[in-house]
């Protein structure tokens, strides 16, 4: 058997990798001229930045690679108990992290943690209830509006009121039944259970990961190949990439929906049309110099705040790399804003963190991603009922879970069922 993959992010690297573990011949498609997708790091006046995801957690999975392609000398690993906040009502609030914290929390008032403990008492998700309708009706409008919505908001750069749960939280809701409730697993989705994987980076920037995986695997990776079409002829699936043709018996694509659709538009046209409706969150990215006003991951911002920045990422504490922050802004609230000019965005977060930490930030630069975060709005009705032709398969960040842990578990999940196959 011979698998083809189309792109070389992050979910492409693991999947070639770990289908070369089983024996199984494979080759990845790479539009770009380096591997990794949206993972990518750089240096800024001797400081590691991170234009792409901040930190990763070290789950089962990503530890046993990370030991497979011998990285862990090169591991920057936060503390433990570092706290993440939500700014609201002019101070810092910590996120609790786990259910008895939220007992403990300045978070909530006492009616509202009385209205948490209710929550076995709550039924189970109901038809067309959106992420925020769940959450409220669970935990109670003040843990929703406090606590929950800000962070499961800002993990997604998305609005919870616009999230059909069933997208949103589909996996999480078969955990409520598995665990008897649905704070627990929530946490735990968010990163913020207290017996969580700890948050990492790598030394020298995070795009190390993909590369490594890619020096494990490179004779399998075609770099500066994008894929035209693919298409069915006797023997398997044609893949078209830069004008060469590849015959292979299993297809998975990789890519965001947009380029997916482009690819599948001859062999699944339905399906092609049904990956065009998906919507994105563009986000941008701005870093700065700036001290800050704790110990902690960072901060979000609650909805009904005066601000545009969504949240702050405090990556110079967290991770030793000196006074570095980097502020989100835009995502379904704002999309717009993504595009404004380098100045004014550089305005916008500088005056916000100055006002809100009673620190000046400086400065440093702007990274925008197009399309941004899958959304995991009511456009991902779109693929209720979606089929794709035989040996043809999707293992993106949009049909599954997006956080680098996940990407990494699907694809080795794949390569299993690829082999077992
Ligand atoms: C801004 C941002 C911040 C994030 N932050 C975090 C975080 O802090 N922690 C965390 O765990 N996760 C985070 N994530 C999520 C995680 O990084 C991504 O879900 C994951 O890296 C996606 O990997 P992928 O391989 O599935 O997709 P991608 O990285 O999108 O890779 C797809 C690849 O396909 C290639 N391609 C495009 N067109 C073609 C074509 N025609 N032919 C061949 N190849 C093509 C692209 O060049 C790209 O390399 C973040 C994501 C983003 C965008």
């Amino acid at each position: 058997m011979r698998v083809g993959i189309v792109g070389g992010g992050l979910t492409g690297l693991a999947l070639s990798y770990y289908l070369e573990r089983a024996g199984i011949d494979s080759v990845a498609f790479e539009a770009d001229s380096s591997p990794g997708g949206v993972i990518n790091s750089g240096r800024r006046e001797g400081t590691v930045v991170e234009y792409g995801p901040q930190r990763l957690r070290l789950t089962g999975p990503v530890e046993t690679l990370v030991a497979e392609l011998d990285l862990e000398d090169e591991l920057r690993v936060a503390d433990g108990d570092l706290p993440i906040y939500v700014y609201a009502d002019g101070d810092f609030r910590e996120v609790p992290m786990s259910a008895r914290g939220f007992l403990r929390t300045d978070a909530l008032s006492v009616p509202g943690k009385v209205r948490l403990l209710g929550e076995p008492l709550t039924g189970d998700g109901r038809p067309g209830e959106t992420a925020a309708e769940l959450f409220t009706r669970k935990f109670g409008k003040e843990a929703y509006e406090n606590v929950i919505g800000p962070l499961f908001g800002g993990v997604f750069g998305s609005d919870p009121a616009e999230m059909p749960a069933k997208y949103a939280l589909s996996g999480l809701l078969g955990l409520e039944a598995r665990e008897g409730n649905l704070l627990v697993p929530a946490l735990k989705r968010m990163g913020l259970e207290d017996d969580r994987s700890p948050a990492i980076v790598f030394e020298d920037g995070n795009e190390r990961f993909p590369e490594a995986i890619y020096e494990a695997v490179r004779d399998r990776i075609h770099l500066d190949t994008p894929v035209e079409s693919i298409h069915e002829n006797g023997d398997g699936y044609v893949i078209t990439a830069d004008g060469e043709r590849e015959v292979v018996d299993e297809v998975v694509v990789t890519t965001p929906a947009e380029v997916s659709a482009g690819v599948l538009e001859t062999v699944a046209p339905d399906a092609a049309s049904r990956l065009r409706r998906l919507r994105y969150n563009p986000i941008a990215m701005v870093y700065v110099r700036a001290k800050t006003p704790a110990r902690g991951f960072g901060y979000q911002i609650r909805k009904d705040e005066p601000y545009h920045t969504l949240g702050v990422s405090w990556n110079g504490v967290a991770f030793g790399r000196d006074d570095l922050v980097t502020a989100f802004i835009g995502g379904m609230w704002e999309p717009e804003l993504v595009s404004e000019p380098e100045g004014r965005l550089a305005e916008i977060v500088c005056r916000e963190y100055e006002e809100i930490t009673g620190y000046e930030a400086q400065f440093l630069e702007v990274e925008r991603f197009y399309p941004g975060f899958p959304a995991h709005d009511h456009s991902w009705e779109a693929l209720d009922g979606m089929e794709l032709p035989e040996g043809i398969r999707l293992a993106t960040n949009y049909t599954s879970r997006m956080g680098i842990p996940s990407r990494i578990r699907e694809a080795r999940k794949v390569a299993g069922e690829l082999a077992d196959g």
